[in-house]
């Protein structure tokens, strides 16, 4: 038996990245880009408008407000589409639609409700002149020509995935089709006696066939051409015959006939035409795989199609396709990012395990309070479609560990999300809070302490009301924050600092992309506003009342004894803490 990931890596050794077309951008929509996209024009193309209202020359406007009005003479109107005529001298103003080019001579845009046009339409006014109510700076409600893109920039890498917004950069660039990966076409195809189409009636011992379905569908999800080559019998005629007719395909995708059963031939037919990649994996649904490539010869020239047999279960073949198939047809595609997106969730139901092999079940997740949760959606028997139906993600229960129990952290690998989003992983934070003298930086540097030993890698987060230490005056990188930089950054051999300019007090949420996603674990001291985990340092010296209410909390860390039912741990024993905390937001496993 070869484990999940030895499995993948054969999977993918055995796929290449296709070759590129080109075609209509709407066409591109989840492909890969195989070219860099150089801008040849500037956008906006001219200086323009942001805002209805009158361009003028900011300095015309010097001193102006509601109460000392200067009038300008209005001497024309430009809309979106059209070139101003006249050019904007001292005195005067053009009125001016959003979109529009700024006339020569003007410097800047006011709105019309900083003016007053309303009350000069409503009054039945003289509209040859316009009073501006406010001063205008250079440069108000002007779009500077190439602000957005610049004629020569490099705008779209080779590599990106292309989505709604880089179509719509592409065709603001003036591009009406783009170079990119090509989708694989997939052959499917499902064997089994027992089989009928969907529009047949069933008959005695029959059942529809629902693979070849569920697994065009995924082919589609993912960016791949179905081709269904319908259902081959249990005889190594039906199969053989059916099966070279997926060898004009990328890749070619059975259902059934793995297994040890007498009619499971598909890896003897396999065998005979091809090479078989392996047969067995620990994984638990889906164990039976077969992998390998069938040979097509023909004009000449050999070609090689990589062929992928899923067992026949429904709820086996799907889950099998998610960790082997889905990775290929991605891999084709000329993506980068092959992984599932996986978050941590506490799984609500005990799990049993008991032959050591990975289990993914079928769950449902739901985001409460901040924190995601995993139930297990009914049976879990590998025939049981039903039960993936209302999953919307696969909890993975590691090899060799039993199973899990209700309330233990686990990973869930999230079917229904988007592979662009395969990076996006949840990082456990815990906030120690308490109030002050409390000693919540001594429970901090214990537990920092504690969880090096315990192997993990650690980002600590402090909330700071003064100064910091590392922004001090008249240092460089201080100097450069006063000259005016968004962001400091100092690098030495061994550290790497990294100061913000920020325009209020960040929560954690905002602070964790900082924070990149290579930690196991951030502990944080303070925050008691924020909804991440929270354990509050109680110290019976400052009374018997928390700083936070028990709802909030996950438990209190005290050196006396609190009427309440929220768990209460000892002061002084860092090990226990750290196993709560490791228990119930980190581990994977019972
Ligand atoms: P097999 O791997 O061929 O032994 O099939 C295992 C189980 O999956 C059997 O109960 C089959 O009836 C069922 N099965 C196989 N192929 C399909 C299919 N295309 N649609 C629905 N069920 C199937
Ligand atoms: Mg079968």
């Amino acid at each position: 038996m070869i484990s999940v990931e030895e499995a993948l890596e054969k999977v993918l050794n055995y796929v290449e990245v296709l070759e590129p077309e080109r075609k209509p951008i709407l066409d591109c929509l989840g492909q890969v880009l195989a070219e860099d996209v150089y801008s040849t024009i500037d956008i906006p193309p001219l200086d323009n408008s942001a805002m209805d209202g009158y361009a003028l020359r900011a300095k015309d406007t010097r001193g102006a407000c509601e109460s000392s009005p200067r009038y300008l003479v209005v001497v024309g109107e430009v809309a979106a589409g059209s070139m101003p005529t006249k050019e904007v001298r001292p005195g005067m103003t053009i009125r001016i639609m959003t979109g529009a080019p700024l006339p020569e001579g003007a410097d800047a845009v006011v709105r019309f409700e900083d003016t007053d046009e309303v009350n000069r339409k409503s009054s039945g006014g003289d509209l040859s002149q316009i009073g501006i109510l406010c001063q205008a700076k250079k440069g108000l409600n002007v779009r500077g020509r190439g602000e957005d893109i610049a004629r020569g920039d490099l705008i779209l890498k080779k590599g990106k995935v292309l989505r709604p917004q880089e179509i719509g950069v592409l065709a603001s660039l003036g591009r009406s089709t783009a170079l990119v990966i090509r989708r694989p076409i997939v052959a499917i195809l499902a064997t089994g006696d027992e089989l009928i189409g969907v529009d047949q009636p069933l008959a005695p011992g029959k059942i529809h066939d629902s693979n070849n379905y569920a697994i065009a569908a995924e082919v589609s999800r993912y960016g791949g051409i179905p081709k269904i080559l319908g259902i081959g019998r249990d005889s190594v005629q039906s199969l053989t015959k059916k099966i070279y007719e997926g060898l004009d395909a990328d890749v070619l995708i059975t259902s059934g006939g793995v297994s040890k059963g007498d009619y499971d031939i598909v890896k003897d037919v396999l065998a005979e035409h091809g090479e078989v990649g392996f047969w067995t994996v620990c994984m638990k649904p889906g164990k039976p795989l077969a992998f390998g490539v069938i040979k097509k010869t023909g004009g000449g020239r050999e070609k090689k199609v990589p062929h992928l047999g899923l067992p026949g279960n429904p709820v086996s073949s799907m889950v099998t396709f998610e960790q082997f198939a889905r990775p290929a047809i991605l891999k084709m595609m000329g993506k980068k990012i092959l992984a599932k997106p996986v978050i941590r969730a506490i799984i609500e139901d005990d799990v049993v395990d008991t032959d050591g092999r990975r289990l993914f079940a079928r769950v449902s997740v739901t985001k409460r309070g901040g924190q995601y949760y995993a139930s297990v959606t009914g049976p879990q028997g590998s025939g049981i479609l039903t039960s993936m139906a209302k999953s919307n993600g696969l909890a993975v229960i590691p090899e060799n560990s039993k199973g899990v129990k209700a309330g233990d952290m686990v990973e869930v690998q999230m079917l229904d999300w988007g592979e662009e989003q395969g990076d996006v992983k949840t990082l456990p934070v815990v906030s120690i809070v308490g109030k002050s003298q409390s000693g919540k930086t001594v429970l901090m540097e214990q537990l920092i302490a504690e969880f090096k030993r315990r192997g993990y890698k650690v980002a600590a987060l402090k909330h700071s009301r003064g100064g910091m230490e590392i922004d001090q005056p008249g240092k460089d990188s201080w100097r450069f924050a006063q000259a005016g930089s968004d962001a400091v950054l100092i690098s030495s051999p061994d550290k790497l600092a990294f100061i913000k300019r920020v325009d209020h007090d960040l929560d954690i949420e905002e602070i964790l992309p900082f924070v990149g996603s290579e930690f196991d674990l951030v502990l944080v001291e303070g925050f008691k506003k924020s909804k991440t985990p929270k354990l509050e340092v109680h110290r019976k010296g400052l009374g018997d009342d928390l700083l936070c209410s028990p709802e909030e909390l996950s438990a209190v860390v005290t050196d006396g004894s609190l009427d309440t039912d929220i768990p209460q741990l000892p002061w002084g024993d860092t090990v226990t803490v750290a196993d709560f905390i490791e228990k119930n937001f980190l581990r994977t496993v019972s």
